[in-house]
Order: C-alpha cells, then structure tokens, then sequence
C-alpha cells in the first residue's frame, strides 16, 4: 500500500469522522498495491489477541465490524484473514459494472482495495488473504457454475487451507477466534468453506506433531461462530416496517430468513455502539457490493445503535467467561482469559 496518498491510522480510541472516512476509502481503494506484505508486528506486544476468519471481502464489516473496530480501538491484535477475494460479487455501482465475473473478471482486484480501505476505517492493520491474494477463487453462490471451477475455495484442497490458516495462527497467536456457523451463517459455500478451515485449523495448531515447520505450536483458548439472534432480525423487520420503510429482505418474520439463530443459543454480546461509524465507513467502503440506500442502512438510520453497533457470538469451543452482559451472555470476548 502507498501511505503516501492516507492519512495516518487513528490512534487507539480516537474515532474517525464519516466524512473523513469517506475520504480514506477512496483514496485506499485506488492507491492499493494487493501483494503488499502486511505491516510488521509483534503479536506478544498486544495482551488481546483476536483472529477473524472470513469468506469475501465485506463480510467482515457487516458480520463483525463494530467488534474489530472496539478491540483494535483497545489496542487489541485484531488479525483479519479473508478467503476469496470476493471475484463473483454482484457489482452494484453502474460505472463499475464492468469489473463483474462475466465481463472483465477484474472485480478481485478492485475488492482488495476496498477491503484495505474498510481495514483502515476499522483500524485493523494485520490482513491477509488466505494463501495470498488470489490463491483462492470466491465460489460463487450454492449451486451456481462458479461452484464448479477448480480453483474455487469450496474444491480447495482442505489440507492445504487448513495449513495456511495454521501458520497465520501460530504467528498471530490469538487467544479467540472468530468464524461463521456450520452453516456459514446462510449457505453460501466459500463461507461454510471458511468455518471448516477455521474450526481444523483451531484444533491443529496447538498440536506440536502438526507441521513443525509451520512454527510454534499455539492453542487459541475459545472459539465462537458470529450470530444474528432472531429477536434482533425480527426488531429489524418490525421497526422497519412501523417506520415505513420498504420491508426487510421481503419478509414479515425472522423465521423466514436464511440466518438468525435462536437468543436463548447466543452467548456473548459485544456491545460496540461507540464504535459504529468506523462499521458504517468500514460498509461503505465496499460500494461495489453494499447498496447506500439498501437495507443495511435504511436499519442504520431508523433502528440504529442497537442493531448495528451490537454484535453476537456462540461460544463453541473453550470456557465461558463470566456472565456480565444481559440475558446471562458474556459481555467480552476475552472473559476468562486475562
Ligand atoms: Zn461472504
């Protein structure tokens, strides 16, 4: 990347203004060089250790951005590992629909800069691509002809994905992991993909017979999946609808939606309002693929904070911390570990 073209990164804390965010973005979306290594760390100089695993370019914003924003905010290790380069997104923004799949196939490219761009609204400085940029094609959705192409991650060589994501672990040292459901949260392969590695990868590194040369073993102590509980789908639809607006992807009920899962499952809350506008900057930063005016953001105008800036999680592997959130959850991702 070209510092020369951004501004300097906030400081830990300090929030960015959207207008100023607006600016960093569309300077980090053309000024981005895709094979720039990630900056240098010192993973053991951050106590807090937290590694995300992705599928496409945006999904860290809309799924966890408030999340990444508040712990790199303090000062946590917010490591960033997307899977695809997102290349079989839907392009939304007319000037640039020739970037699509089936016209230039030269969407990949552009998303790195808007993923750079979103990092730097986040304050996320540790990204990176599993395998490299590239190494993996985005899927396409479930039972489309993107799916049949060998270099797309769902045919990924799972050994071979899984030994990546194994050496960012031993490196970044997190002590959590984030990654979608079983499910990958609502089907799309490259996210199901995304939790197989994950959770491999969660339970190999810590084992000293798996790959030595990949460095030293680590064990990350908890592992969650990111959820949407169905009683915040369903405000989002009822609020929404009181206000209005045009429904919520076409439904009356959260039941007829692809991904929510039920409250009494959830078990941690991250409460993240104050760090909502670096998600939103972080959101329109990917404009090729999140719509200004869409859903996303009719909700973040009319039922706001709570449903935006607060994110959930169901803890899968490892201990829960003390319930100091509503409803018995854990109110930190780290509880039980400092
Ligand atoms: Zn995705």
């Amino acid at each position: 990347m070209s510092d020369a073209t951004l501004p300097p990164p906030p400081e830990p804390g300090e929030r960015v203004p959207v207008d100023a965010a607006e600016a960093v973005l569309e300077a980090a979306a053309t000024a981005v060089d895709g094979l720039a290594q990630p900056e240098a760390f010192t993973p053991l100089d951050h106590s807090r250790r937290l590694l995300l695993v992705h599928a496409h370019p945006d999904d860290e914003s809309i799924g966890t951005g408030a999340t990444m924003a508040r712990y790199a905010a303090q000062n946590a290790l917010v490591t960033l590992v997307t899977c695809t380069l997102g290349e079989e997104g839907e392009v939304l923004v007319p000037e640039l629909a020739h970037l699509a799949a089936d016209c230039d196939d030269a969407l990949g490219q552009h998303r790195i800069g808007e993923l750079a761009a979103a990092c730097e609204a986040l304050g996320v400085r540790d990204h990176r691509f599993l395998g490299g940029p590239g190494r993996w094609r985005d899927s396409g959705m479930m039972d489309t002809p993107a799916n049949e192409r060998p270099e797309c991650f769902w045919r990924a060589d799972l050994d071979e994905a899984v030994r990546e994501l194994v050496g960012v672990v031993r490196e970044a040292r997190p002590q959590v992991v984030i990654t979608y459901d079983e499910n990958g949260g609502y089907g799309h392969p490259d996210h199901i993909q995304a939790h197989r590695v994950a959770v491999a990868a969660f339970d190999a590194a810590g084992d000293a017979a798996y790959a030595p040369e990949l460095g030293i073993p680590w064990q990350p102590s908890k592992l969650y999946h990111s959820a949407i509980p169905k009683s915040v789908l369903q405000s989002g639809i009822d609020q929404l609808k009181a206000a209005g607006e045009s429904n919520f992807f076409g439904v009356e009920s959260a039941d007829d939606l692809p991904f929510g899962v039920a409250d009494d499952v959830v078990t941690t809350e991250i409460d993240a309002r104050d760090w909502l506008e670096h998600k939103t900057a972080a959101m329109r930063a990917h404009r090729t693929q999140i719509e200004v005016d869409g859903p996303f953001f009719a909700l973040s105008n009319n039922i706001g904070q709570r449903a935006f800036g607060v994110e959930h999680y169901v803890l899968v592997r490892g201990e829960k911390g003390n319930a100091d959130g509503p409803q018995g959850r854990e109110d930190d991702l780290f509880a039980g570990l400092d």
